[in-house]
C-alpha cells in the first residue's frame, strides 16, 4: 500500500498550499547530500535514510561522516557511503560527484547544502575571505551541477539548492555569506528558466530558509540577537527540503512566514530597515 503524507509549504504557491509527497518515490533513489556531517545536511541524510534512499554524503571531516553514514544504515538507507571533500578546492566538487555517480550507478538527487564558516560581524574588508567563501558556497555548487547534469538528465532527476532568507533580503553582520546566497538565487533561478526552455527534465528547487537551530547558527547569533527563540528545528527544515525537492517545486520557503517576509520586504523599506537595525544588540 502506498502512503501519502501532506507536506506544508509549496513553492509555486508561495507556501500556501499543501503538496502531496509519496514516500515511495524516495525509496531506492540515488542521492548525494553535501554538508552532511552536521546541521541540516546531517538531518537530511537521516530522513533520506528513513525513506529508504541510497545515499552518498560528503563534507570535510571523514570521522564524522563515517558516524553519520553508519546511523543512516541503521535508519534504513539501502546504501550509505561517504566521501570526504573540501569544496574550497578546485578538484573536489567534481571528484565528489564522480564518486557518487560511480558508487550509486547514477544520480537522482543532487542536494547542495554545504557552507564554509564565515564570521558573524560587521564587514571587516577581508576580500580574500569573500573570494574563498564564493568558491565554497557558490562556485562549488556550479561545479557540482555541471558534473551532475548529464546524469540527472538521464534519470529525470533533481537539484536541490539550500539557500536563505539572507539571499533575498539584506541584514547586518553577514555580508560575505549574503553575497554567496544572493548569487545562488540569481544563478539557479536563471538556470530553471533555461532548463525549462530546453525542455530538459531536470528540476531545480531553491529552498529559502529562515533561522534554523543548528549549533553553528545558534552560536553565531547568541551575542547579537535573541532570535534563537524563533528558530525552527533542523530536522523539520530537512524534511521540508526533501519534500520540496521530491515534488519538484521551484522555490520553497521554510518556515512559511519567510514567504511573507520576501513578499512584503519592499513595501515599507524605511520601517523594514529601522526594525532590522534595532533588532540586534550592537554598541559601536
Ligand atoms: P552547518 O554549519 O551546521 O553545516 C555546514 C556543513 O558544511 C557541515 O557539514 C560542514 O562539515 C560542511 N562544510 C563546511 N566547510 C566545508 C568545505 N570547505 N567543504 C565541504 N564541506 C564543508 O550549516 P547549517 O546546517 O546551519 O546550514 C545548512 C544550509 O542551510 C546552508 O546552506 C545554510 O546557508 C542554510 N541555511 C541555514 C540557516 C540556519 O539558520 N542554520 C538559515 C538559512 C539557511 P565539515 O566541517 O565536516 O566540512
Amino acid at each position: 500500500a502506498r502512503v501519502t503524507v501532506s507536506v506544508p509549504g509549496s513553492a509555486d504557491a508561495g507556501g500556501l498550499i499543501t503538496a502531496s509527497r509519496d514516500p515511495e518515490s524516495i525509496r531506492g533513489a540515488k542521492v548525494l547530500v553535501t554538508g552532511a556531517s552536521t546541521g541540516i545536511g546531517e538531518q537530511m541524510a537521516y530522513h533520506y535514510a528513513r525513506l529508504g534512499a541510497q545515499i552518498v554524503i560528503t563534507a570535510r571531516r571523514e570521522s564524522v561522516l563515517k558516524e553519520v553514514a553508519e546511523r543512516c544504515l541503521e535508519l534504513g538507507a539501502q546504501k550509505a557511503l561517504y566521501v570526504p571533500g573540501d569544496m574550497g578546492t578546485m578538484a573536489d566538487p567534481e571528484s565528489v560527484v564522480k564518486f557518487a555517480v560511480q558508487a550509486l550507478g547514477g544520480l537522482d538527487y543532487l542536494v547542495l547544502n554545504h557552507i564554509g564558516p564565515s564570521p558573524y560581524e560587521m564587514w571587516n574588508r577581508d576580500i580574500e575571505h569573500v573570494r574563498w567563501l564564493m568558491q565554497v558556497n557558490f562556485f562549488s555548487y556550479l561545479q557540482m551541477t555541471t558534473s551532475a547534469l548529464p546524469h540527472l538528465e538521464d534519470s529525470g532527476g533533481a537539484i536541490i539548492v539550500v539557500s536563505s532568507l539572507l539571499g533575498k533580503m539584506c541584514n547586518p553582520f553577514v555580508a560575505p555569506y549574503s553575497a554567496t546566497k544572493f548569487s545562488l538565487n540569481g544563478f539557479f533561478g536563471t538556470l530553471q528558466h533555461e532548463l525549462a526552455m530546453q525542455r530538459k527534465n531536470v528540476s531545480i528547487t531553491i529552498c529559502v530558509l529562515g533561522l534554523i537551530d543548528t549549533e553553528n547558527a545558534m552560536e553565531k547569533i547568541k551575542d547579537y540577537s535573541s532570535l534563537h527563540h524563533i528558530a525552527s528545528t533542523a530536522s523539520d527544515a530537512a524534511l521540508h527540503i526533501i519534500s520540496a525537492g521530491a515534488t519538484r517545486q521551484k522555490e520553497s520557503f521554510f518556515p512559511f512566514y519567510v514567504y511573507f517576509i520576501t513578499l512584503f520586504r519592499d513595501w515599507f523599506a524605511f520601517f523594514r530597515d529601522l526594525t532590522i537595525q534595532n533588532s540586534y544588540h550592537y554598541e559601536p
